[in-house]
């Protein structure tokens, strides 16, 4: 897979990071929520926190899926796609993958599938 698959390998770390930093900025305002001298104060969005940590949690699940797939095509691709020409060509399925992450800079167009 080469290029894309070491492409595909930043974003995935990168995404789960950000996913991890928010996760626990989530816990931890949802700690300090929880303070009694807190209790009965009207805080404006205060139940948010609580969807922002399942958002994250199930966004770690989906992100450990995709690693799967990458991992399972990386270095060696058993789908064994190719071009008219024969050459080696990323799978639909890792392609699929890289389109979740199509916002992000270095990815190219030539992924995006018809
Ligand atoms: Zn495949």
């Amino acid at each position: 897979m080469g290029e894309l698959g070491t492409w595909l390998r930043a974003q995935l770390d990168a995404v789960e990071t950000e996913t991890r930093n928010l996760l626990a900025e989530a816990q931890r305002v949802s700690l300090t929520l929880k303070e009694p001298r807190l209790l009965g104060r009207e805080i404006p969005g205060w139940h948010s926190w609580r969807d922002v940590e399942q958002v994250c949690v199930d966004r770690l699940a989906e992100l450990a899926v995709m690693r799967r797939v990458v991992d399972e095509h990386d270095p060696t691709d058993p789908c064994d796609a190719h071009d008219a020409s024969l050459r080696t060509v990323p799978c639909d399925t890792v392609l699929l993958v890289a389109l979740a992450f199509a916002r992000r800079p270095g990815y190219q167009e030539r992924w995006r599938l018809p």
